[in-house]
């Protein structure tokens, strides 16, 4: 048994949550492998020591002094090692950092030291091999990960080993770094994972799960138990934060398990993500595991009569959308009509110029479009078996003075979509929280 762990910046902050960390992986044996993000905000008003380091390399390329940030950072680790009574030898390192800081250094380079060091600590303090990601994390030149080298690279130097491995960052073809855009370490543990085919790749954080919706519109939203990659890719798209979004692919492509725990809550069993649940293990009436939206959306609406029997009037539509680089999230159509649901900002640069090409080329007996629509998602794999879950969504709304402008539902029925005002936004994700959650 092999357990994947990748503990957040706010598990790193402190001492105090390295010893929470270490009391969590001591606690199960098959813990071998822990990825670490730099060390994250002690308060809310603290800083992470990623933006600090951004923010050293801005003060370098404009030529000010960042003295100042440089021991922000450097007091940082120095007292979590401290702290913890460690002997790493940090002071040396700080120094051939601040040096190669004044010779030149990449801003990725710079940025990545924040994982670096947090994976150096963590190492001697749980008493794990240290194994840097840039001997193993691959990159290629267009800037994806070159996933058959890593994981073979990973195999070979982790296998049979309890290893501490930086989040974050790995290196390009010519041996420079490289980091994934904010957030990254998610899928550096994915990476981890799903290289040494790992039994469990567990998240820590500092929430217990993923919520049923957003806390700031439902008040005290229960978090999800148990949750499908498909619904969470639901969710996720139309708008819930959830992780990295290059996380997913890596765990799910080997069907390995993704647990979302807390560290300041490490009995709470968090929210399990698989591809399928044997649903008889818990039998709950509840028919959707979350629901999310954006608002802000434009639809664009075309009616032509006949245009059911029009072979190839869809792709024609389409073609014009694609010729502006605006992508449809949702087409609902009639019979002698289609509506395209496309993000407002995306499309108000071009939107002149799409309806006149519209209007050219498709001769629509009407055209129109319909701005401030906000679209909520109500995801659950179980509405596919429970006959009338649409119609007591729709009932439940429409109770509640919501006026629904669209409805969609994918074909795995999976979601049910309703398109509303954006003043209605809130207001209907608390109506289907308050009648089909709590
Ligand atoms: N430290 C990086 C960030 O703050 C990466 C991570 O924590 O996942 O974005």
């Amino acid at each position: 048994m092999l357990k994947v762990l990748k503990f957040g910046g706010s598990s790193m902050a402190d001492a105090v949550q390295f010893a929470k960390v270490k009391a969590i992986v001591e606690a199960d044996p098959a813990r071998r492998v822990v990825v670490v993000s730099a060390a994250g905000k002690r308060c809310k008003d603290d800083h992470k020591i990623t933006d600090l380091l951004y923010l050293c390399h801005a003060h370098i390329q404009y030529g000010v002094s960042c003295d100042g940030i440089f021991d922000m950072i450097r007091q940082r680790y120095l007292d979590i090692r401290n702290d913890l009574g460690l002997a790493t030898d940090l002071e040396s390192e700080f120094a051939a950092l601040r040096k190669k800081m004044d010779t030149g250094i990449s801003k990725e380079e710079l940025v990545s030291r924040g994982e670096y060091f947090a994976a150096r600590l963590m190492a001697d303090y749980l008493g794990f091999d240290f194994l840097d990601a840039e001997l193993w994390l691959k990159f290629k030149l267009d800037g994806t990960v070159d996933q058959e080298a890593t994981y073979e690279a990973l195999q070979r130097a982790a296998s049979g080993r309890c290893v501490v491995i930086p989040g974050f960052y790995g290196t390009m073809p010519d041996g420079t770094i490289k980091t994934f855009t904010r957030g990254g370490s998610d899928i550096t543990g994915a990476l981890a994972a799903a290289a040494l085919d790992a039994d469990i790749y567990e998240n820590w954080t500092d929430v217990s799960g993923f919520l049923m919706a957003d806390p700031k519109i439902v008040q005290d939203p229960q978090p999800i138990e148990r949750i499908t990659y498909a619904e969470l890719r639901e969710l996720s798209y139309i708008g819930a934060q959830v992780l990295h979004e290059g996380t997913i692919f890596p765990v799910r492509e080997k069907n390995i398990a993704l647990n979302i725990r807390n560290t300041n809550q490490p009995d709470h069993p968090g929210t399990m993500i698989r591809e399928a649940f044997d649903e008889q293990e818990v039998p709950d009436n509840r028919f959707i595991t979350g629901i999310a939206g954006r608002k802000n959306f434009s639809v664009i609406s075309l009616t032509k009569s006949g245009m059911s029997s029009e072979v190839g009037i869809l792709r024609r539509i389409l073609e014009l959308l694609e010729k502006y680089n605006v992508s449809v999230e949702y087409l609902p159509s009639g019979i002698d009509c289609v509506s395209l649901v496309v993000a407002t900002d995306k499309v108000a640069p071009c939107i002149y110029q799409l309806m006149g090409d519209l209007q050219k080329e498709i001769k629509p007996d009407k055209l129109h479009v319909i701005d401030n629509i906000a679209i909520v998602a109500a995801v659950g794999r179980k509405m596919a078996f429970k006959p009338g879950s649409s119609g007591k969504i729709f009932a439940r709304l429409g109770e509640n003075g919501i006026n629904i402008r669209m409805i969609t539902q994918g074909p795995e029925e999976l979601n049910v979509i309703v398109g509303v005002d954006n003043k209605d936004f809130a207001n209907t994700i608390r109506v289907l929280y308050d009648s089909f959650v709590k």
